[in-house]
């Protein structure tokens, strides 16, 4: 089975105009698997707060040696250092079409700062007007996502998430299917650490279902279907998001 691409069943579309797409969800609701997936089909950039976070600390700049201690604590790095990150990833000319946002915004500051942000933007003008951002939400019983982050096995390489106690396990164990690098654990998918990063998403990651609950454009998806019908869930909202 194919784990991590889009199948055959999602005809590469490459949409001229998707606007921001926005995924909520605990941490390890389906949102690193599902953005690569978007990407993909429609050809917008994913943007993992998460990743540009661990590449920095990769890189070993001051952004990332002051994440490095709060990330590895399961604690959120601050606001302002955030959104400055994520001003200057969305000036990159790839966010001319649409974007996914992929774990961010993570509290309410920051989605008034995106709010802000994107009210004072021009990327999506044309022949429909401006598009409002599609917020959605992939929605994961506790005990699944504590079972996901504790299985999850990701790729230096090429990013793809794997789970060693479901169906996304790899071919061959410890190996990506893809370019046969070896798997990692994140340092932050360590039990401890993933209590604190739940508990922390339910204190500061949670009040936004309820900012973004007027939003006419704001869908809970069922994050525990399989992997298919979640994707396809999600392509469906994000074009009728693009219809109104
Ligand atoms: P993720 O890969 O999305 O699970 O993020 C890993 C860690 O990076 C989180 O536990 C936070 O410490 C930090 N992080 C990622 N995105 C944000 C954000 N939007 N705001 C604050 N901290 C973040
Ligand atoms: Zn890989």
């Amino acid at each position: 089975m194919e784990t991590n691409s889009i199948p055959a069943l999602f005809v590469k579309k490459q949409s001229s105009l998707v606007g921001p797409v926005i995924l909520l969800g605990a941490p390890g609701a389906g949102k690193g698997t599902q953005a690569k997936r978007i990407s993909e089909y429609f050809g917008i950039p994913q943007i993992s707060t998460g990743d540009i976070l661990r590449e920095n600390i990769r890189e070993g700049t001051e952004l990332g040696k002051t994440a490095k201690l709060l990330m590895d604590r399961g604690e959120l790095v601050p606001d302002e250092l955030v959104c400055q990150m994520v001003a200057s990833r969305l000036r990159l000319p790839d966010c001319a079409n649409g974007f996914i946002l992929d774990g961010f915004p993570r509290t309410v500051a920051q989605a008034e700062w995106l709010d802000g942000h994107l009210a004072g933007q021009h990327f999506f003008e044309s022949t429909k007007g401006r598009l409002g951002a599609v917020v959605i939400q992939l929605v994961v019983e506790y005990n699944q996502l504590l079972q996901r982050l504790t299985g999850r096995r990701t790729c230096p390489t090429c990013g793809r998430i794997y789970n060693v106690y479901t169906t996304q396990r790899p071919k061959t164990e410890g190996v990506c299917d893809v370019d046969g690098s070896e798997l990692v654990t994140r340092k932050d998918d360590r039990e401890d650490v993933i209590a604190e990063r739940l508990k922390n998403y339910e204190a500061q990651t949670l009040p936004l279902v309820t900012y973004y609950g007027g939003h006419k454009q704001l869908s809970d998806i069922n994050g525990m279907d399989d992997l298919d019908s979640i994707t396809a869930a999600v392509f469906k909202a994000i074009e009728d998001g693009n219809r109104m």
